[in-house]
């Protein structure tokens, strides 16, 4: 890379798990980076996050791996049942065996760990500023990248990375990828681990419900149980009284399985998000220009039904960072880099938006499709739950 690349600084919109880990990478090219974040402060919302092998393979080369697992817990199964049935349908192995098939484990953590493990990390590096209280309202792309606060203030980057999550207006506006709200609302809640049962402490387990789902899986080091259930519903995000009303009463939902009436029964208050309708990319330049690439949920919306959200910010930047280190001999062509990144990503974006939409469809089954879905994850269920083109290194980025 010659000097001029070197002095080069990128800006970021966003200190999320995509902004800072990107960062994190392009510190280790020697250039630097001035991440802009609109919060004040280092927490994040959201309380449990599932770490899949590619998840990890992307964050090891960041050296955070050991403080993440000295937290974090090593799922023993994941566990498919159908709420309005006894006994689970299936079951898959990942302790032990993810590490054996694709080299790294499969973890359940907290997204505040995980954020606040990068956050520290970032803050020990020099070549990385990050400026808290600072909302970028827009930005401008020309010869160069200008940066607008919601203060008046206007910087000026060559180079801009754009990872402000899914939410931001300024994305979907700039960015032209479809956001909306969903005719589902996410729940979650924390319970303590203290009496439950082992087999929902130890395990990830999946309930597929009429019009709802159930996924549970235990977060700060098998202290705290993570819940969280997906239900249609298309009332207005203030109707949490509404929605209480019918999750607390396992009856209402006519559960008949008997860990999740367990853990329903322990529920006495929840948080409710929306859930976004997301559209699917279908073109590469959906998130570059000559100067900007949208990373992380700012460039690629996903339904969280495939647990791969962060997975693939924390990829995104591994493979930015790949890219740019195959250019490094070369004069440092940044825009042709964002080009090739985009391209390179982008099926695999596409898959992961059908396949996590899917998965919410299968999930929520009724009827005569609910009986042939689970006929299917009885007989056929570990085949069906394998996920090599996600976990496998290999299938993240050739290059
Ligand atoms: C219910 C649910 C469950 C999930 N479970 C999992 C899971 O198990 N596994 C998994 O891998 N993923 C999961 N995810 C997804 C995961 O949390 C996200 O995909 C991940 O956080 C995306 O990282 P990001 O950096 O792109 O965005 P974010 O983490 O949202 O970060 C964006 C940052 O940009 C800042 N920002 C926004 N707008 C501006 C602006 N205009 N100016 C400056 N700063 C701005 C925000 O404050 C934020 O800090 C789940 C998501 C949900 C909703």
């Amino acid at each position: 890379m010659g000097n001029h690349s070197k002095r080069e600084m990128l800006g970021a919109v966003g200190a999320g798990i995509a902004g800072l880990s990107a960062s994190l990478y392009i510190a280790k090219l020697g250039i630097k980076t001035h991440i802009f974040e609109k919060r004040s402060g280092t927490e994040v919302d959201g309380v449990g996050i599932q770490l899949t092998p590619n998840a990890l393979y992307s964050l090891a080369p960041l050296n955070v791996l050991d403080d993440l697992i000295a937290e974090s817990f090593f799922p023993e199964k994941l566990i498919v049942s159908d709420a309005h049935l006894p006994g689970q349908l299936n079951s898959i192995q990942l302790k032990g065996e993810m590490e054996h098939k694709y080299g790294f484990p499969y973890l359940t953590s907290s997204r505040n760990l995980l954020h606040k493990i990068l956050l520290k990390r970032a803050n020990q590096e020099s070549l990385i500023k990050i400026s808290f209280n600072s909302k970028i309202i827009s930005t401008k792309d020309e010869n160069a990248v200008i940066c607008k606060t919601d203060l008046g203030k206007n910087l000026s980057f060559k180079y801009v990375l754009v990872c402000n999550g899914i939410t931001s207006k300024f994305t979907s506006h700039d960015s032209n990828i479809r956001l909306g709200f969903s005719d589902a609302k996410v729940l979650r809640t924390c319970l303590s681990g203290k009496d439950l049962p082992l087999g929902i402490l130890k395990n990830i387990n999946l309930w597929m419900g009429k019009s709802f789902h159930v996924v549970s899986y235990p977060v700060n080091n098998e202290s705290d149980l993570n819940v969280v259930i997906v239900k249609k519903n298309r009332g207005p995000l203030g109707d949490k009284k509404k929605l209480e009303n019918e999750l607390l009463n396992p009856r209402l939902l006519s559960v008949r399985n008997q860990n999740l009436t367990y853990l329903l029964k322990g529920v006495t208050s929840w948080s409710v998000w929306p859930l976004y309708r997301t559209g699917i990319i279908t073109r590469a330049t959906q998130i570059y220009s000559r100067n900007s690439l949208y990373i992380g949920d700012a460039g690629h919306p996903l339904y969280p039904h495939l647990a791969q959200g962060a997975a693939l910010a924390l990829e995104d930047s591994h493979t930015l960072y790949k890219l740019l280190h195959r250019c490094r001999s070369d004069k440092l062509n940044i825009s042709k880099v964002f080009q090739n990144f985009a391209e390179l990503r982008i099926r695999r974006y596409q898959r992961m938006q059908v396949e996590s939409r899917l998965n919410g469809y299968i999930f929520q089954q009724q009827g005569i499709l609910r009986f042939i879905r689970n006929i299917l994850v009885k007989n056929f269920g570990p085949k069906l739950m394998e996920k090599d083109w996600i976990y496998e290194n290999r299938n993240i980025s050739r290059i």
